[in-house]
């Protein structure tokens, strides 16, 4: 089977006028990802009828079509009429929509609207599918021969709508059995870095489909084969796990700090946190996943030297000598924290994120985490090359992983190919 033709359509002024980056095509790219499609082109076009109307004229016939934006109430969207117009169909009003847009408003204490609810007008041949976190449904049909699937703007919207759209296209006969991939996710590696490690397996697996990514944690790969291709995947995959090695710490969808704490949690152990450049970033990655209360004490957020004083017992001395973003403060930091919020495990982080405060001793991107545990304190520095944002997050993704590291018996903080790293203080 050939593989389908996806056009995908991004509407909203704001795409055009630079307020909004489009990052909903990337998440319905992914969305397809695992199936047997070819991306063609993205359009982005502004709220206009006839613009919508010239991109839909781009697409052919038996092409899959996903939208997405301007599905909202408002005047100035107007998605669904723009395509009903190009279609040539009708919008038809729907009263199943219509009562289930009225139940969401009278659940959050709105009245009802007295013209009716034009998010309940679906082009005639569509369906609509509903919208788990908002009021827009999406809508999923044959129009003029094209597979047409359109969406919300709202990227939680898209996201949660995804599943559904995707259901729809499959049983449109859009999609046929997702092509078997495996995925590796990895932390503390750059792209390039990660790679150098595959070329060797690519090389010698040719005819797989390999994609790299940069998620928030670290950078992902993909690699992707058609059914029949099933064999020469695994042996790939089992190339793959050999070169990646500790680098990987999910093989499937799953985050960082999940990872993490599903570790902490079946050991029954404790983290408690000291940072200085993330500045409260990593809590809130910890924070972030459901359950962290069964494992995660508090932290400190220890911005200047005084506070790394007053709070976590760092000595001036040591402060005094190297500055705030060495080794030996990172430690203190570290166990100050383990010690004051009696945990098992502390992390400390303390950098340079930029753009000023660098040193050619010291430049942007220094920065040195540690892990305070029963045995003591260990550190390790690294020097991440982004911009102040990249750099804090960086450091949050390193240690992270530094603690899973730990948690996993594998090399902490001497792993040499690991990116980023700097030799010992
Ligand atoms: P609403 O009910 O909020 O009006 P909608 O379907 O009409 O939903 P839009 O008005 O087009 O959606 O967009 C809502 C918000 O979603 C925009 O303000 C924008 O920030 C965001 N958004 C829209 N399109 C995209 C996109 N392609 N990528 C990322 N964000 C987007």
């Amino acid at each position: 089977m050939t593989a389908a033709t996806v056009r995908i359509i991004a509407v909203g002024d704001e795409l055009l006028e630079g307020r909004t980056s489009d990052t909903n095509s990337t998440r319905m790219q992914r969305a397809l990802g695992v199936y047997a499609v070819q991306v063609r082109d993205i359009a982005v076009v502004a709220d206009r009828a006839e613009d919508i109307a010239a991109a839909l004229d781009r697409t052919g016939a038996g092409d899959i079509v996903l939208v997405c934006g301007g599905l909202g109430a408002t005047r100035d969207d107007l998605t669904r009429e723009a395509i009903a117009a190009w279609a040539g169909v009708p919008l038809v009003y729907r009263e199943d929509v219509a009562a289930q847009l009225a139940e969401r408003r009278r659940l959050r204490g709105l009245p009802p609207l007295a013209a009716g609810d034009k998010q309940a007008a679906v082009p005639a041949g569509c369906e609509p599918i509903a919208n788990p976190v908002g009021s827009a449904p999406g809508l999923i049909g044959v129009l003029r021969d094209r597979r047409v699937a359109v969406m919300p703007g709202v990227p939680a919207e898209l996201e949660a709508l995804l599943p559904g759209i995707v259901e729809g296209l499959r049983r449109l006969g859009a999609l046929a059995e997702p092509r078997p991939t495996r995925l590796w996710r990895t932390a503390q590696m750059t792209e390039a870095a990660v790679a150098r490690l595959c070329e060797p397996v690519r090389a010698r697996h040719p005819g797989l489909r390999w994609s790299w990514w940069i998620g928030e944690w670290g950078v992902d790969v993909r690699i992707g084969a058609e059914p029949r291709d099933r064999a020469a995947l695994d042996a790939a995959a089992a190339d793959v796990d050999a070169a990646l090695g500790d680098t990987v710490y999910a093989r499937e969808r799953s985050e960082l700090p999940l990872v993490v704490q599903d570790l902490m949690l079946a050991r029954r152990s404790t983290l408690a946190v000291a940072e200085s450049c993330t500045g409260g970033l990593l809590a809130a990655a910890i924070t972030g996943q459901a359950g962290s209360s069964g494992y995660y004490l508090g932290g400190v957020v220890s911005y200047a030297d005084a506070a790394k004083i007053e709070l976590l017992g760092v000595d001036p001395g040591e402060l005094g000598r190297h500055g705030a973003v060495c080794g030996p403060v990172a430690e203190q930091m570290a166990r100050g924290a383990r010690a004051r919020l009696g945990a098992d495990w502390a992390l400390a982080t303390t950098g340079i994120a930029g753009p000023g405060g660098g040193s050619q001793e010291k430049p942007v991107g220094t920065t040195w985490i540690a892990l305070a545990g029963p045995d003591g304190a260990r550190s390790g520095g690294f020097r991440f090359a982004g911009d102040r944002d990249r750099n804090r997050r960086l450091a949050v993704a390193a240690a992270l992983d530094v603690l899973r590291r730990e948690l996993t018996g594998d090399r902490v903080f001497d792993a040499e190919r690991l990116s980023w790293r700097i030799s010992p203080r």
